[in-house]
């Protein structure tokens, strides 16, 4: 397949839907972004990777972070993780209030906020704190990316944290059922540190690839997860990962995903490629509008999709 064309004619035919959408502006240091960006990069089982556009521009991977302490907390809790946060699509959006005071306290899933802040404190008890936590989950992005010089941005963490009145109540929410263990802003003001890692697609396609191929990362040879665990992760990226449009997105492009509200969106083709899209831009439901389409594009130029 010549990926290289593929993806120059991708960045062709986006071209006059980058001016579409809105950047997340309720965090006000996002809106501060050129918004008219766009940078795809897909990465195969030898390494190799293909770019286009601004592939080494870091941004805020928001929530494609909770992939990442997911992976890590699964990991570390295994199956009883599932007592405190839930395996179904929410319908709703990212930062609903409503489902969770109806379901107790229990998260539908763990890439809804209240489900990815939930891992964080289930992350601080486990290892001790936060700054342990999110060292952990900082030096597994490191890892798992390849790129030892990864960070979270302070200023947009600072910036979430000073409009943190949502993540709070909800945070709030599950204490009051007693389904949070340390202190509530605490957690939250870590959550925010790790949703403020910054990284270009070149990093997130290549951290990615371990969720491809069953958990074990082709180019390093690490086994970061167990088959079934990969799976797992897998199954909720394509019914959770785009919120209340996963069932759109699962429609359009056709693959495991998740995206976050800087833009950016990750995919895997399973045993074959890890994808990473960025464009500031988003749609109604926090996802990006171009890196959707540019996705949407691809599955339907190369016929790779899991359906
Ligand atoms: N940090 C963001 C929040 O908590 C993450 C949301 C997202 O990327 N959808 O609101």
């Amino acid at each position: 397949m010549n990926y290289k064309k593929i993806l120059k004619e991708i960045e062709t035919e986006i071209q006059s839907e980058l001016k579409k959408g809105k950047v997340a502006d309720y965090i006000p240091a996002l809106a501060e972004v050129e918004p008219n960006q766009f940078a795809m990069t897909i990465t195969l089982a030898d390494g190799k990777q293909y770019s286009v556009g601004k592939s080494k521009e870091y941004f805020s991977i928001q929530s494609i972070s909770k992939v990442l302490a997911f992976s890590l907390a699964i990991d570390t809790y295994s199956t009883s993780l599932y007592k405190r946060v839930g395996v179904e699509p929410s319908g709703s959006p990212f930062n609903s209030l409503v489902q969770l005071e109806y379901e107790n306290g229990i998260p539908r899933n763990p890439f809804i906020n209240a489900g990815a802040i939930v891992v964080m404190d289930a992350l601080m008890s486990h290892f001790g704190g936060d700054y342990a936590a999110l060292e952990k989950v900082m030096n597994f992005t490191r890892e798992i990316s390849d790129n030892p010089i990864i960070q979270f941005d302070p200023i947009v963490a600072k910036s979430e944290m000073e409009h943190a009145s949502r993540n709070l109540a909800l945070s709030q929410l599950m204490k009051s059922f007693g389904n949070f263990e340390n202190d509530v802003h605490e957690v939250v003001r870590t959550y925010f540190k790790q949703c403020a890692i910054s990284m270009s697609t070149e990093d997130l396609s290549r951290a990615m690839i371990y969720l491809a191929f069953n958990g074990k990362d082709p180019i390093s040879n690490k086994e970061f997860l167990t088959e079934a665990q990969a799976k797992r992760i897998n199954a909720l990226m394509l019914t959770c990962g785009h919120y209340d449009a996963s069932g759109e997105f699962a429609f359009n492009v056709g693959l495991p995903a998740k995206s976050g509200v800087g833009g950016g969106i990750v995919a895997v083709v399973p045993n074959i490629m890890s994808i990473a899209v960025w464009s500031p831009r988003l749609n109604a439901y926090g996802n990006s509008h171009v890196g959707t389409l540019a996705l949407q594009l691809f599955t339907t130029k190369t016929g790779l999709s899991i359906f």
